[in-house]
This record gives structure tokens, C-alpha cells and sequence, in this order.
């Protein structure tokens, strides 16, 4: 275990002695012998979200896994991630209407890793040689392979030849990384498809070594969860037989395993949903409506069932310390950032004046953030005085519907000005997404053209980690309208509520959880109606803010039903409780 400063700030909140104090809170003592030290819950993605680990993502799938492995950090859980570190970092810029972008090159051991050794796999009939660096951080650690020509994450086609290429790397550059730190994987969670090549690696390396095909198949499947975060499996690009013979077949050891392989491909093509499915018996999806409605299938034909395990979020990360200590103070939450038995009765405790107390600090660290970022105009946007602030804050893609609340700018203009609120606007487009590039810039021209919106809209670009924590902590209300059925679960609207928030949502993802009348939710037969609704709940919600009883009852009929959901640490329990 390491002691360095970052460390010890880390654990600045109740750290517990010892993992088995964790075990024994969520009534899995047994743990104890599933895992050590040297034999750790393994977690692959392809996307880490945590720059303050030097690796920056794209959204919620990384934010995930970052708060995943914070979890486990801070409740003393064996646990090791294994990612790519991306060498070249995209960044968006805004000004003159256009989106823009520039790139920029991060270098490991800026970030505290270390080098370990090289490993080395088979791509395009050349042998590439990757660098693997770690980082430890108390009971966990962060494992990468990377060499300076990895690129960046998500680019080129979802079924390219670099695509593939990073994920053979991160599949079967990252299993010998597993090896050379001498770690053997507990199980081997998979954070969707992009991932496979990890338990193909080791389905590989058992048949290869001896032990039987079907044996090893069995042994594999058992130890192996796939996390799907996708609706729909048709969506998914594929990948063709002569890549295979490229990049992935060179990789084999096995004959049998290649022969597996080989006959899993339909007219020359696979999904590696499909193979998933196939090597990962456990498999999971990431909400309630989500691991009910995913649409997937077997080889066989067979719908595929998804166990629901509800994202969740490391609360210390993204909430305002000063209200972390509130809810531990008043016993809603424990030391292990779960409700406590009687989170029910002490949320019924809380009173106005404490959310607006908290929510006054949290403005000034919005405003903090702020003074060094900059709006659509290059002016550093801050909030002065009494007005409240909205905002919408996520990847600015077309599902989410960003330009939802601009459909009727005079209805807007009127809304923002009456209440005096200012609407912050914040997300990425992804470079090379002409259509969303186009739609933003029609959405800020509006903007400009009216002079209440550009008094009030602020549109925020290069969304990132710093200002979704500052915009969740100063944020009066939030809105979140993705169409309902395509959000798997979506973390944001959890950052909002447990910084005291009022949230207003279409009922969808993670939000589903719990019933429609848990928040200000927006419903509508079509999208004429759910704008109409959406306008009704921004001026109610403006509305609740100016009335200490319609704020209470607000904040604790949100904090009641969603408290678990939150709990980043309820999430791993879910998970340890699913695997062993
Ligand atoms: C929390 C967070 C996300 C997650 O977004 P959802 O769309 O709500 O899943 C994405 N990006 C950043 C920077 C975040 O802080």
C-alpha cells in the first residue's frame, strides 16, 4: 500500500481500517477468500474517465469505470483496471459559432506511472511492442498498455482496422500485463464488447496451457461478466474475417480457440456482442429498464437476460465535501457512502435552510470553476446574486436532445427572464459529428439573434470532469431529456440530486429506477407534448426554489428514492454479490 500525499487526500473521509470491515457491512464476509492482493477483481474497458490520473474519456462509460475503481479504492477492495493509456488527447474549442478541436500530447509519467516492462502481440503481420505502466492507489491499481502510436480513444471507424488494433492491444497486450505484475484474475469484468479480447486471451492462454477446450470454456465463462451499456445489438459495427486473420488470429495460441473463433463469423462478419454472450455467462446491464429492454441475442436465437445492476457514483467525487460531511453528520449515508438503516427517517430531518446553506457554498465553487472557463463568447461566465442557475450538461448527442428546450426560444427567453435564471449549456460534440457540430451552431445562433437567451445561455465547451462536478454542485435545477428507451442509465442526473438539486427528467434509464413522481418528470405522447411539459416543469421548478416548504419536500422526496441508486458503493456491493 502506497502513503504518498494524493493518497492520504484521497482517503480524507472515514477511511475503514480493513477490506473485511467493508465484507462484513454488506453481509459478504466470504470475501475475504475470493480475493487478495495478487488474485484482484480485474476490470477492462477500453475508456477510463479520470484525468486526475492522467486519462482523460468521452463520457459515461469512463466516468463509470473511474468511479468504479475510486469505490473500490476507498472501501479497501483487491482491484485492478486494465485500459490503454491514450497519448493524444482531443480537446473541443469554440468561437465564431464553429466547432473546433486540438490535440494534445499527455505523457504517463507526468501522471505518476511507472514503467514495468514491454509486451508484445501480433498485428498486421508485424509484431508491436507495448509498453506496460501502472499506478497503484491504495488497495487498487490502474495497468496500461500504450506505445506512441496508439492514438487516441474512439477514433478512426468503430469497425476500422486501428480500432481493432486498440482493442487486440488493450485484449491481449493487457492480459500479459496481468501477468508480468504476477496478479491472476478473481474474475475478469468485462465494461462492454470492446473488451473481449481479454477473456479470449485467457480462454487462450488455459486451452494452450493444456487444460481441455470445454474445461477451460467452462472456467473462463464462470469468471467472466459482460457490462452492456448498448440498446440496441443491431447498432453495433462488425468486424470482418480478414481482420480476424490480422489482427486477432496471429494472437492465438490455441487451434481449438481459433477454431471456436472462426466458426462464430456469419457470411465472413462478427459482432463481438456476439462472442461475449458466448464467453461470459454472467452478463449485465446497467440499469432497471435497460437490463429489462436491451435487445440481444444468443448464436442460438435465444434472447439474452441482463442481470440489473444500477450505475452508481463515488459520492466524494462529485459532491461538495461540506455536503458530504452533512449527510454523514446526519447519518443518511454510513462511512462506506452507503444509506444507512435509517436513511429514511433522517432524510425527513433535513430542513430548507440546510439546503440553501450548502447550496450557497456550492454556487461559489461553481463561480470558482467558472472564472477560468469560458462561454461562446470567450467571457468567463459567472452568477452574481439571487438569479438561479439551470443547466444541461452531458455528450452532445442527438438522443439526449440538447435542443429540446430551444424548440419555442420566445417561451425560453420569457422563462429565463421571469425567474432569473441562467441556463448553462454543456457538452462535446465528437469530433468529425458534422450533424451535431450543425445543430449546435443553428441552436447558439438563436441564441445570439435573441437578446434575453444571450443574456442567459451560456454554452460551455470542452465539457470535461471539472465542470460537470462544478456545474452538479452550483446548479439550481437540471435537465435531462434524453427520448425515452435510449438511455442505458446515464450518471449525471445522479451528480444533481446528491448536491441537492431539483431535478426535471423524461423517465428513462437509471431514472427509471424508481417511480415517475420522485422528480419533476416530463411525459408526452409525442415531442410537442413532452416540450410543453418540459416548460411547465422549468417554471415550477423555478417556482419550488423561491418556497422553503416546495424546496424540502422536493430535495427529500428525490434523496428518499434515489439514495441507494446513487451509492457508487451500493453498486459494487451489487456487483460483488452478483459474482461471488
Ligand atoms: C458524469 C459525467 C458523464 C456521464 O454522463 P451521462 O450522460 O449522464 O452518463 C459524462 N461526462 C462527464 C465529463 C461527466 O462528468
Amino acid at each position: 500500500m502506497m502513503g504518498n500525499l494524493s493518497d492520504k487526500l484521497f482517503h480524507r473521509l472515514d477511511n475503514i481500517e480493513d477490506v473485511k470491515e467493508f465484507y462484513e457491512a454488506i453481509d459478504r464476509k466470504h470475501l475475504s477468500n475470493s480475493m487478495s492482493p495478487e488474485r484482484p477483481y480485474t476490470y477492462w474497458t477500453i475508456e477510463l474517465y479520470d484525468k486526475s490520473n492522467g486519462i482523460r474519456g468521452g463520457g459515461g462509460l469512463g466516468v463509470l469505470a473511474a468511479d468504479t475503481r475510486r469505490v473500490a479504492e476507498r472501501q479497501q477492495v483487491p482491484f485492478t483496471l486494465i485500459t490503454p493509456f491514450y497519448p493524444s488527447e482531443p480537446h473541443q474549442t469554440y468561437s465564431n459559432f464553429e466547432n473546433g478541436a486540438y490535440h494534445e500530447k499527455v505523457s504517463y509519467a507526468q501522471y505518476g506511472f511507472s514503467f514495468i516492462d514491454t509486451v508484445n502481440i501480433k498485428a498486421n503481420n508485424q509484431i508491436c511492442t507495448l509498453d506496460v505502466i501502472e499506478k497503484q492507489l491504495g488497495s487498487t491499481r490502474i495497468l496500461c498498455v500504450t506505445e506512441p502510436n496508439f492514438g487516441e480513444l474512439y477514433s478512426g471507424d468503430s469497425g476500422g482496422d486501428h480500432r481493432l488494433y486498440q482493442e487486440v492491444s488493450l485484449g491481449f497486450g493487457g492480459y500479459q500485463a496481468l501477468k508480468l505484475v504476477g496478479l491472476k484474475p478473481a474474475i475478469m469484468q468485462l465494461n462492454e464488447v470492446a473488451t473481449f479480447f481479454a477473456a479470449l486471451a485467457r480462454l487462450d492462454e488455459l486451452t494452450s496451457n493444456g487444460m481441455d477446450f470445454y474445461e477451460a470454456m467452462v472456467y473462463t465463462r464462470k469468471h467472466t461478466l459482460y457490462t452492456n451499456h448498448t440498446l440496441v445489438q443491431a447498432a453495433e459495427a462488425e468486424f470482418s474475417y480478414a481482420q480476424f486473420e490480422r489482427y486477432v488470429f496471429p494472437n492465438l495460441r490455441s487451434k481449438a480457440v481459433k477454431k471456436w473463433l472462426s466458426d462464430k463469423f456469419n457470411d465472413g462478419r462478427i459482432k463481438l456482442s456476439a462472442v461475449t454472450i458466448e464467453i461470459a455467462e454472467l452478463r449485465s446491464g446497467v440499469s432497471k429498464l435497460h437490463a429489462r429492454v436491451a435487445n440481444y441475442h444468443d448464436l442460438a436465437g435465444n434472447k439474452v437476460k441482463f442481470k440489473a445492476v444500477t450505475n452508481g457514483i463515488d459520492i466524494p467525487t462529485w459532491t461538495l465535501p461540506e455536503i458530504v460531511d452533512y449527510l454523514k453528520k446526519t447519518e443518511i449515508i454510513d462511512k462506506f457512502d452507503l444509506p444507512t438503516e435509517k436513511y429514511l427517517e433522517n432524510i425527513e430531518k433535513i430542513e430548507a435552510k440546510d439546503i440553501r446553506v450548502l447550496k450557497d457554498l456550492g454556487r461559489a465553487e461553481m463561480n470558482r470553476v467558472l472564472s477560468h472557463r469560458l462561454d461562446q463568447y470567450g467571457n468567463h461566465p459567472v452568477v452574481e446574486g439571487e438569479a438561479l442557475v439551470f443547466d444541461f450538461k452531458r455528450r452532445f448527442v442527438d438522443y439526449k436532445r440538447p435542443w429540446l428546450p430551444f424548440k419555442d426560444q420566445e417561451r425560453l427567453a420569457d422563462i429565463l427572464e421571469r425567474y432569473n435564471i441562467h441556463y448553462f449549456l454543456a457538452g462535446r460534440v465528437h469530433e468529425g459529428d458534422h450533424t451535431m457540430a450543425a445543430k449546435l451552431k443553428r441552436l447558439l445562433e438563436i441564441v445570439d439573434r435573441n437578446s434575453i437567451l444571450k443574456k442567459r445561455v451560456h454554452y460551455l465547451p470542452d465539457y470535461d470532469e471539472e465542470l460537470g462536478r462544478a456545474l452538479s454542485i452550483g446548479a439550481n435545477v437540471s435537465i435531462n431529456t434524453p427520448i425515452v428507451g435510449l438511455e442505458a442509465c446515464g450518471t449525471s442526473w445522479m451528480k444533481d440530486i446528491i448536491n441537492l438539486g431539483v431535478l426535471i427528467s423524461t423517465h428513462d434509464g437509471g431514472v427509471a429506477d424508481c417511480p415517475s413522481d420522485s422528480y419533476l418528470s416530463i411525459s408526452g405522447k409525442n415531442e410537442a407534448e413532452e416540450t410543453e411539459n418540459l416548460y411547465l416543469r422549468m417554471e415550477e421548478a423555478a417556482r419550488i426554489w423561491s418556497n422553503d416548504f416546495d424546496l424540502e419536500s422536493t430535495v427529500k422526496v428525490e434523496l428518499k428514492n434515489y439514495m441507494p441508486v446513487i451509492s457508487g458503493s451500493r453498486m459494487l456491493k451489487d456487483y460483488l454479490e452478483y459474482l461471488f
